[in-house]
């Protein structure tokens, strides 16, 4: 692809769409000619973010984007005259109180399609949500479930940020004491059918967010493909295993047996070979590193029972043994009569036994006194 690449509409909707190695290898915004694509696409579209039972981990997330810095995209120097109109956000707007309340409720009386309504965090429903209140009107505390419930119809689309508000998350893990609930739940419960995309993830990468963003403004909700989970097939449509650096080790049945160590991390707990993201190649914080480049598992925060499927150093069955994608093998799959998924399955046998023998030593350790 040469530099000076003149990307058109259509050839950008059918990258994306498809998901490609190549976006999902690179920010999506240095990609030659993006910027002019998404500046001649995006119409200014008004955004209303709310926060319902988080954080606020996954509004950090996204204000730390880095290309484009997220000051572009809040007031158009990327796309000069056309951004997108954030109506208010918790964190970022100087309006807060009273006047913030308004902002809210005056929203509530606009025509549908007004708006794109992003939500954070899990929605608490039990006692009719009393647990999670943002902002009050006339003395009385107004619930993010009743939000959800009054805006939802009239936004023309949602993005449930981050875990808790695609799956519930943290607020939503045993004994779940507030009902907590995933965005979408509550919404079908409710019987409100507006379109709805979940970026799963604690948190969620910027780019996802930006770039499910910008693939909206460009091409419609159709321009978006999704999982079963709601989640964009160009980000989450990959098995972090399949794109590990480390999953030569896997194969070869070398295992880290202790932090720190080379290897791969199967038997210290890693969910990589059931996680879907494509933070191998993407990376985090500009591309500096991941988890696992740094030695510590991935604990599998883009998938629907985080954080309570298993326990983070617990370790997962391994049902999708597939070939890496990215990374060649150790073993030469052309001389050999192995296949990736034989390979894969030995690796996985060769897990639990590393992992027993770490359980071992760490028994012998405490029986004999050792730290
Ligand atoms: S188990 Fe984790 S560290 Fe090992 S290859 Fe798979 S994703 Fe990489
Ligand atoms: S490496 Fe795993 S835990 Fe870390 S951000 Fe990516 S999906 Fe989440």
């Amino acid at each position: 692809m040469g530099e000076n690449k003149e990307w058109t509409r259509r050839e950008f909707i059918n990258l994306f769409g498809k998901g490609t190695g190549l976006v999902m290898g690179a920010s999506l915004f240095g990609i030659p000619g993006f910027n002019k694509v998404f500046a001649q696409a995006v119409a200014e579209v008004p955004v209303l973010w709310l926060q319902a039972g988080c954080c606020t981990g996954c509004s950090v997330s996204v204000l730390n984007s880095k290309s484009p810095e997220i000051q572009d995209v809040l007031l158009g120097e990327v796309v000069p005259g056309k951004h997108l109109s954030m109506l208010w956000h918790p964190n970022v707007s100087a309006t807060q109180g009273h006047d913030a309340v308004k902002i809210i409720q005056d929203l509530k009386k606009k025509p549908k399609g007004s708006f794109v309504l992003v939500i954070e965090g899990a929605i608490s429903t039990k006692d009719d949500g009393i647990y999670c209140e943002v902002g009050e009107e006339d003395g009385h505390g107004i619930t993010s479930l009743q939000h959800l419930k009054e805006l939802a119809p009239k936004a023309m689309a949602i993005i449930s940020m981050g875990t808790c508000a695609a799956f519930g998350g943290i607020p939503a893990a045993d004994p779940n004491p507030t009902g907590s609930k995933p965005v979408d739940q509550v919404l079908e419960e409710e019987g409100i059918d507006t379109p709805i995309i979940n970026i799963s993830g604690c948190p969620p990468h910027p780019d996802w967010f930006i770039g499910t963003v910008a693939t909206v403004l460009i091409g419609g909700l159709e321009a978006i493909k999704v999982d079963e989970h709601k989640r964009p097939v160009a980000f989450y449509g990959k098995i972090i295993h399949d794109n590990c650096p480390r999953r030569g080790q896997f194969d070869q049945g070398n295992f880290a047996k202790d932090f720190g160590d080379d290897g791969c991390l199967y038997a210290l707990g890693c969910k990589g070979p059931v996680t879907h993201s494509d933070c191998p190649n993407r990376k985090w914080n500009s591309g500096v590193n991941w988890p696992i480049g740094s030695g510590h598992p991935c604990i599998g925060c883009t998938e629907p029972k985080f954080p309570w499927g298993k326990d983070m150093y617990q370790q997962v069955d391994v049902h999708f043994a597939t070939a890496p994608s990215t990374y060649p093998g150790i073993i030469n799959q052309k001389d050999s009569t192995y296949d990736p998924l034989v390979t894969g399955l030995v690796g996985a046998a060769a897990g639990a036994a590393g992992a027993a023998m770490v359980m071992k030593k760490k028994k012998e350790q405490k029986e004999s006194g050792e730290a």
